[in-house]
């Protein structure tokens, strides 16, 4: 009997290395606000990442909907469906309404050329997300924003590590949100990050995160608690020292789905660039109904009776949840064909090429 096989499984780092650090904190009794594991990941984040500036929260989403807020935006914001509920929460929470804009059928993140008609007065920023760590079109979301005076803010809690032309991706636009759940290619059990790309953004966001505190006795601003501790600091640390191990095998894991089943009759897999080092997030994939003859539900279905657990992400879209059902503004049939057809196959470092193989043929032995 084989064991289940989930979506994904959190990577662990040997247990004697996080226990080392624990000792640490046994002995300092600094547990939390931006202790020394704290300051170290921070650091060391900032080089790898390859970006000015990193700010560490207790989680991803926290990072975003601060962020949003520190930039002090009205009305409308641009964003795409084809995401986790987070990204439209942030916005929503942020008193701004979200409009849809639809996505690239090539690689489901935003398309760029549709954002430009749904642009009002009203519209202050772009939210975009470079889903499944796959790169938004950057370049001309940026001279949108340029044009129209408009933030750009990326989701990038998929894209850990990802560079497009050796340039780390969160550099672009005028900042970037990562999360770090365990669930994500680099984790630190709960956490996120932001990129600071200047003193006063920096300034504005650490305050925000920190009950407004700017010194004793001193409240500048209605903030939150949005610190990272330093349990989930260490864990970050021991788990960094084996991100490109991971993620290399990843791309060994992702290249076998590739070489099992792109180019099927009625089954899509998104191209990959030259120009993106990419993370390997995910390994979603596409299953037409109309030259199948059956459906992405029924795939799913099957590899479930084989106790294998892919996840319909991003289905439903987060403008069809009912909590956005009275305020929902953009057409996206795209997304709505995306999200009716994808699967998010298991993919993790610890997966074997067998259960890859496996899982392959289950999917190809399937009968209309
Ligand atoms: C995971 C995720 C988030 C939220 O991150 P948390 O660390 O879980 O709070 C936001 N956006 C996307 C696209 C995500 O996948």
């Amino acid at each position: 009997m084989n064991e289940p096989i989930y979506v994904t499984k959190p990577f662990l780092p040997p247990l004697k290395e996080y226990e080392e650090k624990l000792s640490e904190l046994w002995d300092s009794h600094m547990l939390s606000n931006m202790g020394k594991f704290h300051g170290e990941l921070e650091r060391m984040l900032k080089e790898y990442l390859m970006v000015p500036y990193v700010m560490l929260f207790v989680n991803g989403h926290t990072s975003l909907e601060l962020l949003i807020q520190s930039m002090g935006l009205t009305g409308e914001v641009i964003t795409t469906p084809f995401t986790f509920a987070s990204t439209t929460h942030a916005i929503v929470r942020n008193g701004l309404e979200p409009v849809f804009c639809d996505i690239n059928p090539s690689d489901f993140t935003i398309d760029a050329d549709k954002i430009e008609s749904l642009i009002t007065e009203r519209t202050s920023a772009i939210v975009a997300v470079h889903v499944y760590g796959y790169p938004c079109e950057v370049e001309k979301i940026g001279r949108i924003a340029r044009k129209y005076k408009l933030k750009v803010i990326y989701d990038a809690a998929h894209a850990f590590g990802v560079k497009i032309n050796g340039i780390g991706i969160g550099n672009f636009g005028d900042s970037s949100m990562y999360s770090f759940h365990a669930t994500k290619v680099f984790h630190s059990i709960e956490g996120g990050a932001a990129v600071v790309k200047n003193l006063e953004m920096g300034y504005r966001l650490h305050q925000l995160k920190n009950f407004g505190l700017v010194g004793e006795g001193l409240v500048n601003c209605p903030g939150i608690n949005g610190k990272m501790n330093e349990f989930q600091a260490a864990m970050g640390l021991c788990n960094l020292k084996y991100i490109d191990e991971e993620i290399e095998k990843r791309r060994i894991i992702s290249q076998r789905y590739r070489e099992n089943l792109e180019g099927k009759e009625g089954i899509f897999i998104p191209a990959l660039k030259e120009s993106v080092a990419y993370n390997y997030a995910y390994f979603p994939i596409l299953f037409e109904e109309e030259t199948l003859g059956y459906s992405r539900d029924t795939v799913s279905w099957e590899l479930n009776q084989n106790q294998i657990y892919p996840r319909k992400y991003f289905y439903p879209l987060t403008s069809s949840f009912s909590c956005y059902s009275d305020r929902v503004k953009g057409e996206t049939p795209v997304a709505e064909q995306i999200a009716s057809q994808v699967l998010t196959l298991p993919l993790y470092g610890d997966l074997k090429l067998e259960d890859v193989d496996r899982i392959s043929q289950i999917i190809l032995k399937i009968k209309r």
